[in-house]
């Protein structure tokens, strides 16, 4: 089963609207008209209606870092999967370990936000990873395994082509320490076998699974040549075009 690399970048909350046009038009320019690799970038939602202009006469997909399960309704401050969509929204992140810690998001409840996000046609990017301690404690497999399990509850096995892993060990998100790539290829093995366990080897071999954590341009490579790494989900590398843009060929290389 081959899968194509996906490279998303995760602005986070960076870039105001016309912060990324700058950024956009240097990635369109740079790597907007390939298609070896898929190219995704996640403004925040400020930004989503000016990239996605940006972004629409070229092969560069727009995400958005979060969305509520709800379609509708009193819900001060949210954003519904049909507002994504309206905007060509094609991928959004949902349970980044940012959201775990400082919003208190959990699997279980990450869950509708997942299946709310497939019946809407979106694909989501669902974020999982073990913390320091858990790493040290020798969880690292029992914590993936569960979120896995959580966050992906009652996921319809045929439209598993549109769901995306990130394996982001929260560790290593924006601290520059990078898991090695046999860590890497440790769990994301390990994620792929728990996807068997529920939706079948076949469904299984066509997710794909991202690692994110301090990957750059000059990691890239070997972390992509990993057999069960399908891409990145890069945090601060996403924010120049130079170092995301690395990336993407470094992908490009390797397909
Ligand atoms: C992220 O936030 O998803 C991430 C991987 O960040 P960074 O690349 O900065 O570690």
């Amino acid at each position: 089963m081959s899968r194509k690399y996906l490279i998303a970048g995760n602005w986070k909350m960076n870039k105001t609207a016309s912060e990324a046009e700058d950024l956009v038009g240097e990635i369109n320019t740079s790597v907007g008209s390939q298609t070896t690799v898929q190219v995704c970038v996640c403004p925040a939602f400020t930004a989503l209606a000016k990239t996605s202009e940006l972004v629409e006469q070229t092969e560069v997909f727009l995400g958005s870092q979060n969305m509520n399960a709800e379609s509708s309704g009193a819900y001060t401050g949210e954003i519904s999967a049909e507002m994504l969509r309206d905007l060509y929204v094609s991928f959004v992140i949902l349970g980044h370990s940012e959201r775990r810690q400082y919003y208190g998001e959990i699997s279980t409840a990450i869950n509708l936000k997942v299946l709310a996000a497939v019946q809407n046609n979106l694909k989501p990017i669902y974020c999982i990873g073990e913390t320091l301690e858990e790493r040290e404690a020798g969880q690292t497999l029992a914590v993936v395994r569960q979120q896995v399990r959580e966050g992906l509850a009652n996921f319809p096995t045929n439209a598993i082509e549109h769901l995306v892993l990130a394996y982001e060990p929260v560790w290593a998100i924006g601290t520059g320490k990078t898991a090695t790539d046999e860590m890497a290829q440790e769990v994301h093995a390990d994620i792929r076998q728990v996807l068997a366990e529920m939706f079948g080897e076949s469904a299984s071999a066509s997710v794909r699974i991202l690692y994110g954590g301090s990957m750059k341009p000059d990691n890239a490579q070997s972390l992509l040549s990993q057999p069960d790494v399908d891409g990145g989900l890069i945090g601060g590398a996403s924010l120049t075009s130079r170092a995301f843009c690395g990336i993407v060929e470094a992908a490009r290389a390797l397909s």
